[in-house]
């Protein structure tokens, strides 16, 4: 079955609020295996509708809608659909006094607008219920075809999905599903990954295998369609340690996995706490550490240590040192790490120090250059990096790869 999803309104092209109805349709017809092949926005005009029904219709045989099926004049789907489809549209009385009701709970008459929500295709369709709003949705069909409308407010559209049109489709669609892992790397552009998996990438099926990249962070996203969760597992496991073995220590953690988390994970297996000193990043870094719960048992604190002389009293930095080799150097990084760490009494201490732009840069010292460093009873290490982008990006980038950093520690690959 191929199926194409259509999300009408017109504040959806304006941009005023997103198509998260749309998102919600794809992902539940992608674990029934129904491929979705196209996607699109339509405005509230019937000519556009029709326009896009009739595309739709070319190229798949199951079209879901959502939106316009409100009560004002410019919710026009099911009007549309019924005129597309040829089909006529009739007054259920039924639906109407169940509207009625509705109303009276509230002690408000009806609107004469909501009239029209109770007209109904007079052959080829069932009524799909509407426990939360007013309008009810409607599965028709023409032909092979089958077309199913649905309101537009997220919270009705997701009741009735879940309620009939699953079940409708699990009697149309062979039981198949889709089963998707993520593997999530760190440490390699997202050229380099492609590179390393061209020839799996080019040629797989099943699973297929997709790149998503986020400031230094790339996901391996493997997709595979089977009869069942053991098959499809199975299928995955394989291709898996295949990018397991190609990615190594690369590879940080799966699915739902963060760095933050798995850093989290391992400083609690080693039992071992940590201590910050952040300049550029202002934080974010121990904001991320503190996102995962259960941080309070590893995590110490941070110094935000954005001015010199706050690097100098909290940290003991020496001035002549700061004035001599810089705020932003890989000797001021080090310095860092060992003071906080000595300051918090702590197992490891972390600090980051760069230019984050987009002003400050200097020929020596551009915007995005980082320094990073890591003391602990073993080892005492800076890192230098460049980074590229916005303010925001490279402090993400930044603490992305103090985050890294600790893992590798963590893991003894440093
Ligand atoms: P109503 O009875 O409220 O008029 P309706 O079926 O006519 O419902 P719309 O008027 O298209 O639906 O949308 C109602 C509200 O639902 C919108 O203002 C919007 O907040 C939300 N909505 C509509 N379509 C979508 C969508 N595709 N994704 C997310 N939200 C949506
Ligand atoms: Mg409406």
């Amino acid at each position: 079955m191929r199926a194409e999803i259509i999300s009408v309104g017109t504040e959806l092209l304006l941009g005023q609020i997103h198509d998260t109805n749309s998102s919600f349709i794809a992902s539940k017809l992608a674990m029934l295996g129904v491929n979705v092949y196209y996607k699109t926005v339509a405005g509230d005009n019937m000519k556009r509708l029709k326009a896009a029904l009739k595309i739709a219709s070319t190229r798949a045989n199951l079209i879901i809608i959502s939106g316009g099926l409100g009560p004002t004049v410019d919710d026009i789907t099911k009007e549309t659909l019924a005129e597309f489809l040829g089909y006529d549209l009739v007054l259920n009385q039924k639906i109407l006094l169940d509207i009625k009701n509705k109303f009276k709970r509230f002690n408000v008459k009806m609107p004469e607008g909501n009239i029209k929500q109770a007209l109904v295709f007079k052959k080829n369709a069932v009524v799909i219920k509407n426990k939360i709003g007013t309008a009810p949705g409607f599965i028709v069909n023409k032909g092979k075809k089958i077309f199913i409308i649905l309101p537009g407010v997220p919270e009705e559209m997701i009741q009735m999905f879940n309620s009939s049109v699953l079940k409708f489709l699990k009697t149309k669609v062979p039981r198949k599903i889709i089963f998707s892992r993520i593997l999530k790397v760190i440490g390699l552009p997202e050229s380099q990954v492609n590179k390393m998996i061209k020839a799996q990438f080019e040629s797989y099926r099943n699973p297929t295998i997709a790149l998503l990249a986020k400031p230094s962070e790339i996901s391996i996203r493997l997709t595979a369609r089977g009869k069942n969760l053991k098959e499809v597992k199975k299928i995955i496991s394989k291709v898996q340690l295949e990018m397991e073995k190609i990615f190594k220590h690369n590879i940080f953690g799966y699915d739902e996995d963060t760095l933050e988390s798995v850093v989290g994970g391992l400083l609690l297996k080693k039992n071992l706490t940590i201590s910050l000193a952040e300049s550029c990043t202002g934080g974010m870094l121990g904001n991320r550490i503190t996102n995962v719960s259960g941080s309070s048992k590893y995590f110490l604190g941070a110094t935000v240590c954005y001015a010199c002389e706050v690097k100098e009293k909290l940290l003991k930095i020496k001035k002549a040192n700061l004035l001599k080799f810089g705020a932003v150097s890989s000797q001021t990084a080090l310095a860092m790490a060992k003071g906080v760490r000595k300051l918090l009494n702590a197992d490891i201490g972390i600090s980051i120090t760069g230019v984050a732009g987009p002003t400050g840069g200097t020929k020596e010292k551009p915007v995005g250059l980082v320094f990073m460093a890591i003391d602990t009873k073993k080892i005492t290490k800076s890192f230098k990096f460049m980074f590229y982008g916005t303010r925001k990006m490279i402090k993400v980038q930044a603490s992305q790869h103090a985050l890294n950093i600790l893992r590798l520690y963590l893991l003894n690959l440093l």
